[in-house]
């Protein structure tokens, strides 16, 4: 299928896209990579009157580290952020998770903040916002304003971005050295969406005891869900094979996974749970304890 007819815009700023922004409305849509724009465009399901094309904005697509702050534009790629050596370096589980994301082409053009803005709950960016707790920025002719990914990702392709508002960065911090971390995913085929994902990052004290945990769980839910009372429990815990299979327990009694096409709920849960406990033994024997 074509999609319907557009006009197509193409700003070299902001502050251009602004205005086309107030001109058209709702009848505007920004595209970024395209990669989930144009086949639902094609399907008719969406058809704007107006495409304004960011690509052509300079200042969106950089990764950069400030302070404690990593910083990722929103027009960086999938695949440069799965090739970044600051990122394998300082945040190497967002590389990781790049390389699973569809296959090349789609993480040649596709984009974070498109990801992010199109709020698909079993995105990779979802999931590593989530586990982070990236922050958003969000831009528009009013000036910019941050979100908690809490706030913005919302529920299921619903995100807290205004008409005529810009998703223009990402915030994360990086993983303290000696921290282990995981991403684990299991889908159909390769390329396609993950059924289920789960994401973790550990730090141990001196003694072997765990010191900090995140814990997320993608799949499960309208959104990713972070396993705080898993995270809360954990500290001071010795992490041994027990601990995982409780942690593991929990992770497969999450939210309210659906029945669909791809999975059953009940499949869901018995990932959920092989999922956490194959990512805890991973980033565990990243950080030199064992269970
Ligand atoms: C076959 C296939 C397999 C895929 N597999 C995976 C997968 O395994 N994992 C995964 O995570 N993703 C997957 N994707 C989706 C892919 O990652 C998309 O690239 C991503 O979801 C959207 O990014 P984009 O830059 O292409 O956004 P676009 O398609 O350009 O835009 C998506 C939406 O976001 C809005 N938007 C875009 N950028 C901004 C911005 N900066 N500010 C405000 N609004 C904005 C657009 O208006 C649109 O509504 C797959 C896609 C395909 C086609």
């Amino acid at each position: 299928m074509k999609p319907a007819k557009f006009t197509y815009h193409t700003p070299d700023s902001l502050e251009a896209a602004f205005q086309l922004l107030g001109e058209y409305g709702d009848e505007a849509k920004i595209i970024a990579g395209g990669q989930s724009l144009i086949p639902v465009m094609n399907l008719r399901l969406a058809q704007p009157e107006h495409l304004i094309d960011i690509n052509a904005i300079n200042g969106l697509s950089q990764i950069r580290e400030e302070g404690d702050i990593i910083t990722i534009g929103a027009l960086s790629r999938h695949r440069e952020i799965e090739t970044s050596a600051l990122l394998k370096e300082r945040l190497p589980l967002l590389p990781e998770a790049a390389m699973r994301i569809g296959h090349l082409a789609i993480r040649n053009r596709g984009t974070i903040g498109g990801s992010l803005s199109n709020a698909d709950p079993a995105a990779e960016w979802s999931l590593m916002a989530f586990l982070m707790d990236a922050d958003i920025e969000i831009t528009s002719a009013r000036g910019t304003r941050m979100a908690d990914i809490t706030d913005f990702i919302q529920s299921v392709y619903t995100s807290d971005l205004s008409a005529d508002e810009i998703l223009t960065a990402v915030k994360f911090p990086p993983i303290a050295p000696g921290e282990g971390w995981a991403v684990c995913r299991i889908s159909r085929r390769a390329g396609d969406f993950a059924i289920v994902s789960v994401a973790t990052t550990i730090c141990l004290d001196t003694s072997g005891a765990i010191e900090n945990l995140r814990l997320c769980i993608g799949g499960m839910d309208v959104t990713p869900v972070r396993i705080s009372h898993v995270e809360h429990a954990a500290v001071g815990q010795m992490p041994n094979e027990a601990w995982i299979k409780s942690a593991a327990e929990v992770a497969s009694g999450i939210g309210s996974p659906e029945s669909d096409m791809h999975a059953s709920a009940e499949y869901r849960r018995e990932m959920a749970a092989h999922l956490t406990a194959e990512a805890l033994r991973e980033a565990l024997k990243r950080c030199g304890g064992g269970a």
